[in-house]
């Protein structure tokens, strides 16, 4: 693959597509080797552009991951670049056909030249353009619909968590609404009336009041309902439960959820995919103020089922049982809860990887293959019912415990308890790799990942073909 780095306007950038890597060229006598995302640059003697090359491995072993990673090499080193163009070299044969390595290009190019910058004083990304040359441009407008939709999840996750209370991400995510996709807030006397005790109890330590929201993208084909649910706790301070200083850092991600089921959401829209979706996001911020749920306090769900607040901390799954329940009806032929659910995740599959619960073999198939094609690492954990032990209650249903080891199961059984039994559920717990603290690996950034933005797009476009 060949980029074009220029420092002048689009049109003003030559495009030295005709000297391209043939062997016995520049590349080669540089040591270009064409290993996967090695890149060698030659500055134009005009002083204007560059001209980088990328390799992409052995040919035939490319992968669509290996496409959207050349592109990330390609951005990463456009440094100071305002223009950039991508040339896809005509690989012959290869598994993936023409117009995927266009997507992947696309998808990985944008998502490289993600910035978070509102809040720098300095300098801002300086690349404003990218063109990809291919016969394939319905291709690219599908990767670059993917990629915003994980760079709209990206921008809410990284906003401060002052920034973003529930009622912000509403009217965010109301701003989105028009043609088939309509949206409706939830808030006030209309949470008693829908039951969202859960939702009230968290929301209620904070000046900032908790929400509902609900999304339906109703396309006029549509081949099967899906029903998403996205964890929203705008901040988690822990409640009464507090969190320590350095744990609470990075709890502005705590509505990771909520935002990769928008950033889908966005994107499904975008791509027209034909599937019904009904999507709910119960927003919260969960601090210890004077009203702050106490630990002994006793939630009466809207099944008329309890659970004792044991942990303020665990928060996250008293806020999805309402939702679940809400989820109920209509039944979805498929209902998929995404949420930053518990940091223990983390422990069994490290920072880069989510974990998949589904008792539901056909969905999970069909998750684990759309998060592979996706390119976003997911593992199916069990929902071992032996865990259900460490939710018992003296006095309610069940309590909102937190015994480790096996958290993370526990939290999923307990969400397990709010889901009608005949719908086909999975939840995933990006409690491990909704925020990245390290820094940049591949087309994935320093802080907000995105990360089941592209699992959920794809499952849904699979579910619409
Ligand atoms: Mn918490
Ligand atoms: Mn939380």
């Amino acid at each position: 693959m060949t980029a074009v780095a220029g420092a002048g306007p689009a049109d003003a950038v030559a495009l030295p597509w005709h000297r391209g890597p043939r062997p016995g060229t520049f590349a080669l006598r540089r040591g270009f080797t064409g290993r996967a995302g090695q890149v060698v640059a030659e500055p134009d003697p005009d002083g204007r552009t560059v001209l980088l090359t990328v390799g992409l491995g052995p040919a035939g072993a490319a992968t669509a991951a290996t496409f959207r990673r050349a592109a990330v090499a390609a951005v990463r080193a456009a440094g100071p670049a305002r223009t950039l163009r991508l040339d896809l070299a005509e690989a012959e044969g290869g598994p993936v056909p023409a117009p995927a390595r266009a997507r992947a290009v696309a998808e990985g190019a944008v998502l490289a030249a993600y910035r978070y910058d509102r809040h720098r004083s300095g300098p801002a990304q300086p690349l404003t353009e990218i063109t990809v040359r291919t016969a394939h441009p319905e291709a690219v407008a599908e990767g670059v619909a993917v990629a915003e939709g994980v760079c709209l999840a990206r921008d809410l996750v990284n906003s401060p968590g002052g920034e973003l209370p529930p009622t912000e991400f509403a009217r965010r995510v109301a701003g989105l609404a028009g043609g088939p996709l309509s949206c409706t807030v939830h808030e006030g006397e209309a949470l008693i009336a829908l039951g969202m005790a859960g939702l009230l109890a968290v929301g209620r330590g904070s000046a900032e009041p908790p929400c509902l929201v609900e999304i339906r993208y109703a396309p006029p084909v549509r081949a099967r309902e899906v029903t998403l649910v996205g964890k929203g706790i705008t901040f988690d301070s822990g409640g009464l439960s507090l969190k320590s200083q350095q744990g609470m850092c990075a709890m502005k991600s705590d509505m990771g959820g909520a935002a990769a089921v928008v950033g889908a959401v966005s994107a499904a829209v975008a791509l027209g995919l034909p599937v019904g979706l009904r999507a709910l996001l119960p927003l919260a911020e969960n601090m210890p103020g004077p009203a702050a749920v106490r630990p002994g306090d006793v939630v009466r769900h809207a099944d008329g089922t309890t659970t004792e607040i044991l942990n303020a901390d665990n928060e996250g799954r008293v806020v999805l049982a309402d939702a679940l329940l809400l989820a109920r009806d209509p039944a979805p032929d498929a209902l998929i809860d995404v949420a930053t659910l518990t940091a223990s995740v983390a422990h069994a599959l490290g920072t880069r990887a989510a974990a998949l619960f589904t008792g539901d073999e056909a969905l999970a198939a069909e998750l684990l293959g759309a998060a592979s094609r996706a390119g976003e690492p997911l593992w199916r954990l069990p929902l071992l019912g032996s865990e259900r032990r460490h939710l018992g209650s003296s006095v309610a249903d069940r309590a909102n415990a937190s015994h480790r080891p096996g958290d993370a199961i526990q939290a999923a059984l307990f969400l397990r308890d709010f889901v009608a039994p005949e719908t086909p559920w999975a939840h995933l717990d990006l409690g491990s790799a909704a925020f990245n603290e390290e820094s940049p690996h591949d087309e994935t950034p320093h802080g907000a990942t995105g990360f089941g933005v592209r699992t959920l797009v794809e499952l849904l476009r699979g579910a619409g073909a």
